[in-house]
């Protein structure tokens, strides 16, 4: 592998595939123009966006990790965590996802039912639209309340109606993190716990370091100094691998396209991989 020194990394972001608005070759060329050396394709619940953005990667020589972020729940909190280097062309995996896709789509007309009911009608048929053939999500169904003009921003629809603490909220798939992360390593991979200052509260954190997780992701645009700081030192401290990402949806969040915000040194990537090859 070459161009390892001053060369970075991206290990989070999202396509098409489930609530970003890239196609795995838009954000592969973007990462290419950027300068990035590798970058790891983490959609919800899907792994169909990999192999097209595997094979972007090759004609521009960017290296595509493939991974995935899955959600868990502890106690109501709804928390992520990334697998990296799953088997994902198995049909156990991809089984698993489309089950988990089923689900979300149920979830989402569940929250039409429950919007009509607020005053805010909105189109499950739409939805599906905009989500197409990737994992449906709250903001596919924020962007159709916008669209319906049921509010005026897809901020105001969660803040309103779709956030956690809204009354057209509706939880996924209650999988535990333990069900999560066996099921990552029981199909080769590796799994970090995302974005964990967003959760309010580190017990879960620790929560998920006892179910056997792998790594924090430390860098992310949401996370301030003082929590890259202390993440970095749980981290060690557990010896756990450490990772970050921009978690670039392609300007759905906030009109900002959030790629280039963390640029993440190789070496984080080589001690992901070097990590790998012990555990096989
Ligand atoms: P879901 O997986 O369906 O619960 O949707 C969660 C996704 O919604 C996250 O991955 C973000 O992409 C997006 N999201 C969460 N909160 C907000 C917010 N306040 N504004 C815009 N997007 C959000
Ligand atoms: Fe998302
Ligand atoms: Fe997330
Ligand atoms: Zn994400």
């Amino acid at each position: 592998m070459s161009g390892q020194h001053n060369s970075f990394v991206d290990l989070h972001t999202h396509t098409i595939f489930s609530d970003g608005l890239f196609t795995p070759e838009e954000l592969v060329a973007e990462v290419s123009r950027l300068g990035f050396t590798a970058i790891a394709v983490t959609d919800h619940d899907s792994v169909d966006g990999i192999d097209r953005a595997r094979a972007e990667g090759r004609k521009r020589r960017v290296e595509v990790v493939p991974g995935v972020e899955m959600s868990c729940n502890v106690n109501g909190t709804d928390i992520h965590i990334l697998g990296y280097y799953l088997d994902y062309h198995q049909e156990r995996v991809q089984d698993f996802f489309a089950r988990i896709r089923q689900s979300r789509l149920e979830r989402a007309e569940r929250m039409v039912a429950k919007l009509t009911e607020l005053g805010a009608p909105v189109s499950f048929a739409r939805i599906k639209e905009l989500a197409g053939a990737g994992a449906v999500g709250r903001p596919h169904v924020a962007q159709a309340m916008l669209e319906a003009g049921a509010v005026a921003s897809i901020s105001e629809a969660f803040e309103r109606y779709i956030g956690y603490d809204g009354p057209a909220y509706f939880p996924k798939l209650p999988l535990t993190p333990l069900e999560v992360i066996s099921f990552i390593h029981d199909n080769g991979g590796l799994t970090v716990i995302a974005h964990p200052a967003t959760y309010g509260n580190d017990e879960l954190l620790y929560t998920v370091i006892a179910a056997g997780v792998d790594g924090i992701e430390v860098w992310h645009p949401e996370h301030n100094e003082r929590s890259v700081a202390r993440y970095q030192e749980i981290a060690e401290k557990n010896r756990l691998l450490m990772t970050g990402g921009s978690d670039c949806h392609g300007g759905r969040k906030l009109g900002r396209v959030y790629l280039g915000d963390i640029c993440l040194p190789y070496k984080y990537l080589m001690t992901l991989k070097q990590r790998l090859r012990v555990n096989q």
